[in-house]
């Protein structure tokens, strides 16, 4: 057999990729027929490919490479820790100094009382976790029946049968068998696309209010918890109206439902804070993290857990956990990286030099002739694709083939930014320099154009 390593020339990478390999989300037979990208490596926020190509990555991997790439301390860390202990568990009374490290430091960083960690390998198994821990809470309180879950449609939690579930994507529901049972989905906050003749800030309270009307049906004493990213971000980065959220706290203290805020891609300063909840003003019982808490260099994730959750699941036995729950090399790992991102004031970085300089850059996109909204948060962004502006139009195409159109041109021009439907995201390294910025900025606004033209030459503006 071939020894396969980066060497080999592009077209027998791919075909041996398109042999062996079913990657995620994927068309696979299309994608056989057109060939992956290969990737080879990475320094800082470019991505080097096959060719030789340089690509600035726009979305830090999948939202997660907060740091960057290419930071050596974070190999050191994981291979000193590998020639120490490369695994160990916390199942049956053990444990070991990467887990309680990376727990205690979590703890000190999470706002208010979120004290107490349990570890996954990711996102998916950490919102697992949650739909788990929460009904036990319940269960343990003596409510067993209090056990539903309300999310929103368009909402990314997971990929897992239960995560998927907590998600609201159609297209995942429709595959294998879900949502399982208990879990409720009220709309979500998109203002642009479903807002109609609201105002924002109207249409923000309508949507949060959404969440009281369905207690009231499904009953007090039935609902568990209620779960939502700060900012929804594979649903296309939707920043919601700012009454919002507060509405949303406002409705679960007054029905005592514990709220969950997925932190997968805000959590570690995305925002501009060391969590979203911060930058939009929430105190959550339940926090899932995964991605930037070790920028991807480890699969790692976890929920950061309220004392008094906390305390009546260690009432008595939780029967939860995986093999890589706290794993010790993913543990150090996220640990050195939490060094990096406070010692080096990454989290300020965003707060009062990337962020300010993006948002300047960013909403002034608004003015393209294909672009509607320009909505940004702290490191994450979006545009709304339109062929009319003043009446927030969509296309008569397909969902989404615009956005391929414009997505295609950024791969073209050596930019990562993934659209959604006719959504375009980005989601890059926190580290980004304002000559950084303004290189990536450079490279949308020719996608922009050139997707433009593209669209005007086939009629379809
Ligand atoms: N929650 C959110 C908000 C996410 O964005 C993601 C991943 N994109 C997940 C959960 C799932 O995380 P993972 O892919 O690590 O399982």
């Amino acid at each position: 057999m071939t020894t396969i390593t980066n060497h080999l020339p592009t077209a027998e990478l791919q075909a041996l990729d398109a042999a062996h390999h079913m990657h995620p989300f994927t068309a696979n037979g299309e994608l056989a027929q057109k060939g992956a990208r290969v990737i080879t490596r990475a320094k800082g926020v470019y991505l080097t490919d096959s060719e030789g190509e340089e690509i600035l990555d726009a979305m830090a991997g999948l939202w997660c490479v907060n740091i960057g790439y290419g930071r050596d301390e974070l190999a050191d860390v994981a291979a000193r820790q590998m020639r120490e202990l490369p695994y160990y568990n916390t199942f049956f009374q053990t444990t070991h100094v990467p887990a309680i490290a990376l727990a205690n430091k979590l703890a000190e960083l999470a706002p208010g009382d979120l004290n107490h960690v349990f570890f996954a390998a990711g996102g998916s198994e950490a919102n697992d976790t949650n739909i788990r821990m929460v009904r036990t809470y319940w269960a343990n309180k003596g409510q067993p029946d209090k056990n539903i879950i309300i999310s929103r449609k368009n909402a990314y939690h997971g990929s897992s049968v239960g995560s998927g579930s907590l998600g609201g994507m159609v297209h995942m529901h429709a595959q294998g068998g879900m949502p399982i049972p208990d879990i409720h989905h009220i709309d979500q906050p998109n203002w642009w696309a479903e807002g109609g003749d609201m105002s924002p800030e109207d249409f923000g309270l309508a949507r949060a209010q959404e969440l009281e009307k369905a207690i009231l049906e499904l009953g007090e004493d039935r609902v568990a918890a209620f779960i939502g990213e700060p900012i929804q971000g594979a649903g296309g980065v939707i920043v919601p109206p700012e009454t919002y959220w507060p509405e949303i706290q406002r409705i679960c203290d007054k029905y005592d439902i514990l709220l969950i805020a997925d932190e997968v891609i805000c959590g570690f300063g995305r925002t501009g804070d060391w969590f979203g909840s911060q930058t939009v003003g929430i105190k959550p019982h339940i926090m899932t993290i995964a991605k930037g808490l070790s920028s991807g260099y480890a699969p790692i994730g976890g929920s950061i857990v309220c004392d008094e959750v906390a305390e009546v699941i260690a009432g008595g036995e939780f029967n939860h956990g995986y093999t890589y729950s706290g794993h010790p090399v993913a543990a150090a790992v996220a640990l050195e990286n939490l060094r990096i991102l406070e010692e080096e004031g990454i989290v300020d970085h965003v707060r009062d030099v990337a962020a300010p300089y993006l948002k300047e850059k960013w909403e002034a996109l608004a003015d393209h002739p294909l672009v509607g909204e320009a909505k940004i948060c702290g490191m994450m962004a979006s545009i709304a694709l339109t062929p009319d502006k003043a009446s927030r139009a969509k296309f008569a195409t397909e969902p989404g083939t615009v956005g391929y159109v414009c997505r295609d041109r950024c791969f073209a021009n050596n930019l990562v930014m993934r659209h959604v439907g006719d959504r375009m995201i980005i989601s890059p390294p926190l580290i980004l320099t304002p000559a950084d910025i303004d290189e990536m900025m450079r490279r949308i606004r020719k996608s922009l154009d050139e997707a433009h033209a593209e669209l005007v030459e086939k009629d379809m503006m």
